[in-house]
């Protein structure tokens, strides 16, 4: 989608902190962080959300960069979690598919955690 901000940086246009990036997916970090730790794991191609018909080799290749990330960042033996806000009620900003993980703190176990 042109005039996507996430497709303009999964496909270059925009340069951002990249901390991962295969065929399939890219991950980077999010703008306002709200942990020590927050990532966004994006599919390089447009979804609008988790239940847009996405590939199950594309949820796959997210799950690998989730693994990744999170041991690039010492999580795996901390913890961590991860969130996909979609729709209005969930507060979803932007419209292309994402996993946020959030880490690097204890995370309150009552708040959704990933929106304000
Ligand atoms: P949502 O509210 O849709 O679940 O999450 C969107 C997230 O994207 C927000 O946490 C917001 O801070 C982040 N974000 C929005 N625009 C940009 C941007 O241009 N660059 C980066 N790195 N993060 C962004
Ligand atoms: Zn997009």
């Amino acid at each position: 989608m042109s005039d996507c901000i996430f497709c303009k940086i999964a496909n270059g246009e925009i340069p951002t902190d990249m901390v991962y990036e295969d065929d399939l997916v890219v991950a980077f970090k999010d703008v306002n962080p709200l942990t020590p730790v927050h990532v966004l794991v994006v599919p390089k191609k447009h979804y609008a959300n988790i239940v847009d018909n996405v590939p199950a080799e594309v949820l796959a290749a997210m799950a690998h960069a989730i693994d990744v990330v999170t041991k690039q960042y010492g999580l795996d033996k901390t913890g961590f979690r991860c969130i996909t806000n979609t729709g209005d009620d969930a507060g979803q900003s932007v419209h292309h598919f994402h996993i946020h993980i959030l880490g690097g703190r204890k995370l309150d176990p009552e708040a959704g955690e990933g929106k304000k």
